[in-house]
């Protein structure tokens, strides 16, 4: 059986970049739909007892669909705190790299944003790492992760409208400009040396 997460930080802390009423519907209803969804398919399937990742991995159609969208929010969640507690930029060999391959955090954050906004209907853009510690930033359709092309994830933005229709309504572009005020880069950081 799987739970749905509690959210690290109260409903209405990522306000006014997320507001409660968002929280309240993405996490309360959508994600609880994904978990109560996948919890009724996996009795007697031959994913029962695997992990999200390998289910992801393996399986097709509602069992991958469900599984990939609650890994993908506990990730997309637990990587967002309060703007005034969260670490800003990332330091140590996450800056590094970010550094050698965009040249600049703010290089990076454009192309990050950029493909989101770019991504036709529902899905995530993600930053992820390869084994050697090269970074790759990709746009996932629907429920998928990069976990599948054997990538380690890193940093996630939804982009499903359901992330930030109540509070931006088709404003894409400017929701996804907001949200590097909450990500907090030292969970990004142990992600990539984890
Ligand atoms: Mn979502």
């Amino acid at each position: 059986m799987f739970t749905l997460i509690e959210l690290p930080y109260a409903k209405d802390a990522l306000a006014p970049v997320i507001s409660a009423q968002t929280l309240e519907f993405h996490h309360g209803k959508h994600l609880q739909g994904y978990v109560d969804n996948l919890n009724k398919l996996l009795p007697g399937s031959p994913y029962e007892g695997l992990s999200l990742e390998e289910m992801v991995k393996r399986a097709d159609g509602a069992v991958f669909n469900n599984a990939g969208q609650i890994l993908n929010h506990n990730l997309y969640f637990t990587q967002f705190g309060p703007a005034v507690k969260v670490a800003n930029a990332p330091t140590g060999p996450l800056a590094a790299q970010i550094e050698k391959q965009w040249g600049s955090l703010q290089a990076f954050m454009g192309e990050f944003v950029a493909k989101g906004v770019g991504l036709f209907g529902s899905g995530w853009v993600w930053l992820s790492a390869e084994a050697n510690g090269l970074l790759v930033i990709s746009q996932e359709a629907g429920a998928s992760n990069p976990v599948i092309k054997g990538l380690k994830p890193l940093l996630t933005f939804d982009v499903w409208e359901h992330a930030y229709y109540l509070d931006y309504q088709n404003r894409r572009a400017a929701h996804l400009a907001e949200l590097w005020k909450i990500v907090d880069w030292k969970v990004v950081e142990e992600r990539y040396g984890a």
